[in-house]
């Protein structure tokens, strides 16, 4: 098990966002979490990645208690995401975004980088800017590297969060509908993508409201309403359990 949440809760004034959910993520699983809009889901990705503090629960990522870490904290153990809307530095290269990743992982961090006369820095310096390139080449951006990230389109900037993500090797991955405001073409690239991800043995705990994606590319899937748990199961069974099907149409 890779990831396991227990009684989680979290409280924004009189509003429960997420109410006693619990669950767990194995190796190399690809699970979805789904539910209407407002259900909790991001919610549930900033209590993962130490953006938000739970009210009550614990989390555990790889054995270990992360529970109230900060975000750089639980990145450097491992956990990288994506936001539902990007977050990128637009006025730098891609190239630049995806260093910014790996720094996270490396010993050397973005600062340190400027003090190049100290020994072992130019070597961690390039191997970093190694690492980034392949990790832009895996997404398929690597011709785009010296654009600014502003320049690229909706479905590349969605691919270079994900590069920068992959820079820090992380173990879990977090994708916050990551096909949102795609066309056809580039949902099947970030399906394949997903998967090859997944194919190097990084689990991937994945938000999206596009369904046939979240049915043709999960493992297991969660369904989310009113920031509790209503489902849980394969596709095929979370499709046509009563309660999922009362969430989407009763709204
Ligand atoms: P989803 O991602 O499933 O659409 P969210 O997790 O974004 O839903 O939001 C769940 C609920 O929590 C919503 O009612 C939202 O308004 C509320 N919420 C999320 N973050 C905050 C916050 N920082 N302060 C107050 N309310 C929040
Ligand atoms: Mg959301």
């Amino acid at each position: 098990m890779v990831l396991k949440l227990e009684d989680i809760s979290i409280h924004f004034g009189g509003l429960i966002a997420v109410n006693h959910f619990s669950m767990e993520i194995q190796k190399a699983e690809i699970l979805s979490l789904i539910g209407p809009n407002g259900a909790g889901k991001s919610t549930i990705f900033n209590l993962i990645s130490g953006i938000y503090n739970p009210t009550r629960g614990k989390i555990i990522f790889d054995g270990r208690e992360i529970t109230n870490l900060k975000p750089y904290a639980v990145a450097a153990r491992g956990i990288g995401r994506t936001f539902q809307t990007i977050h990128l530095f637009n006025e730098l290269t891609v190239f630049e975004n995806v260093l910014i990743g790996a720094h996270t992982c490396g010993k050397v961090n973005f600062l340190g980088a400027m003090f190049k006369f100290l020994p072992g820095i130019q070597k961690e310096e390039r191997e970093l800017a190694e690492w980034a390139v392949q990790c832009l080449n895996q997404v398929g951006l690597l011709e785009k590297q010296t654009e600014l990230a502003k320049n690229l389109s909706y479905g590349e900037q969605r691919r270079l969060e994900i590069a920068r993500a992959l820079a820090l090797k992380p173990r879990l991955l977090l994708l916050d509908e990551p096909a949102a405001g795609m066309n056809p073409q580039e949902k099947k690239e970030l399906m394949e993508l997903v998967q090859s991800i997944r194919q190097s043995g990084i689990t991937i705990f994945l938000v999206e409201h596009d369904m046939k994606f979240v049915m043709n590319i999960s493992d297991r899937v969660v369904v989310l309403d009113y920031g509790a748990k209503i489902a849980e199961g394969t596709p095929e069974t979370v499709r046509k359990d009563r309660k999922v099907i009362e969430a989407y149409l009763g709204k």
